[in-house]
């Protein structure tokens, strides 16, 4: 018996004529988590992947390499599958050894069989006939259960062998990162950004994130943990760059020139104009914030017309129609929220007005900025810039 890791293709079975591009990106993807992991095969058939390890792998390689399948986008389902010969005697004692300790805590249960090689002399319903007497012999206590069951029992006959495996988990779900273009995510040390980062990697966006920090009024650490929700995101997203810009002088500035009131929204609008820039320069078709309408005075819908039009590229806030409960299941279904509640400052917090605008007038801002040289900033800002590899 060798066991295996399954995975089930998600919305791509959607796809058409371009599937078999979407197909080359996951696989692609899943290699370069096996060349971390040990040393696995990867192939596909049928909508379904097949990740074979090599023999000595050990059990906790196969361990990595099922954890690192789960967090890769594209998929439905994932699970463990044990492989025997294509003949109703070795899937009976394949239930016998593989699934029927399995199943010692259930109280119901059912068989699914799938014959794709239609040359196996028994018909689905005969397969699952045999399989299931076999199990009702081996726990006498179980019932079958054809509407609710607690397990249930897969039977796959394939080309190249019977796979048996109870259930499978979710996936990732999505489709896979690289086919949705590139966004530039605006992370915070926050619980919102990682989690508006994570969406659209879910929906095939490549991640580029820019960090935006005031040191010495933030300190190393809190770099630090942005790098850490990065990495954290780098799970799902895959690699990506981390730039960092410092807005000290920009913050300074406005402190010294500007009505306090309009401290955060002003800043706001130099990070989408610096957003905007880098965007450009890494080749970024979109800006992306964690942005949730209503939940701070910068993020109501007058003060998002106010800093959006800014941006000469699209800004995609995935968390825009979520309220703060949602945003921290994600979060904490990511493995972000214990990160993310560290408490360290962030830029924001620095020099926050009292009275911050909540329906601020564009032409007032307006008159704010032109109190300081918003292109001498920016230009300043931009060469203060430095990258930091994600792995
Ligand atoms: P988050 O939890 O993501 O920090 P938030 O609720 O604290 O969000 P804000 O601080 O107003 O809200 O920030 C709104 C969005 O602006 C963030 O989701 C993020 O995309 C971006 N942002 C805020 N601070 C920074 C920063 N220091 N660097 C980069 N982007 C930032
Ligand atoms: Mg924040």
């Amino acid at each position: 018996m060798k066991e295996v890791i399954l995975l089930k293709y998600g919305e791509i079975i959607l796809k058409g004529a371009n599937r078999s591009t979407f197909e080359a990106i996951m696989l692609k993807e899943l290699r370069r988590r096996a060349a971390k992991c040990g040393n696995f095969t990867i192939s596909f058939a049928q909508s379904t992947v097949f990740v074979v390890p090599a023999e000595g792998t050990t059990e906790a390689q196969f361990e990595a390499m099922y954890e690192a399948a789960k967090k890769t986008f594209g998929f439905a389902g994932i699970c463990r599958a044990a492989v025997y010969e294509k003949t109703m005697e070795d899937v009976c004692r394949g239930i016998k050894e593989y699934i029927v300790p399995k199943l010692s805590s259930m109280r119901t249960f059912k068989c699914e069989a799938k014959r794709s090689d239609k040359t196996f002399p028994l018909k689905s319903p005969e397969i699952c006939r045999e399989a299931g007497g076999v199990i009702l012999s081996s726990i006498p206590s179980l019932k079958v259960d054809v509407h609710n069951p607690d397990a249930c029992v897969d039977i796959e006959i394939r080309g190249d062998g019977a796979y048996l495996h109870v259930g499978q988990e979710k996936g990732a779900g999505g489709i896979p990162v690289g086919s949705g273009g590139r966004g530039l995510l605006l992370l915070s040390g926050g619980i919102d950004s990682p989690v508006a980062g994570y969406m659209m990697a879910k929906r095939g966006m490549k991640i580029e994130a820019l960090h935006f920090d005031s040191y010495p009024y933030t300190s190393e650490q809190a770099l630090e943990k942005v790098v850490s929700l990065a990495e954290i995101m780098s799970e799902y997203t895959g690699p990506m760059f981390m730039h960092v810009i410092s807005l000290t002088e920009i913050q300074e500035a406005l402190r010294d020139a500007c009505n306090e009131d309009y401290f955060t929204l002003l800043l706001r609008r130099f990070m989408m104009a610096l957003s905007d820039r880098v965007a450009k320069q890494f080749h970024c078709g979109a800006l992306i914030t964690g942005e949730s309408l209503g939940q701070v005075a910068s993020q109501t819908i007058e003060a998002i017309n106010v800093t959006d039009p800014v941006a000469t590229i699209p800004v995609f806030r995935p968390c825009i129609g979520l309220d703060k409960d949602e945003i921290v299941r994600y979060s904490r279904g990511m493995g972000a929220f214990e990160t993310s509640i560290l408490p360290y400052e962030d830029c924001c917090t620095v020099f926050t007005p009292r009275h911050p605008k909540t329906r601020p007038e564009l032409e007032k801002v307006l008159a704010e900025e032109a109190k300081v040289d918003f292109e001498g900033l920016c230009e300043r800002a931009m060469a203060t810039m430095r990258d930091i590899g994600i792995k």
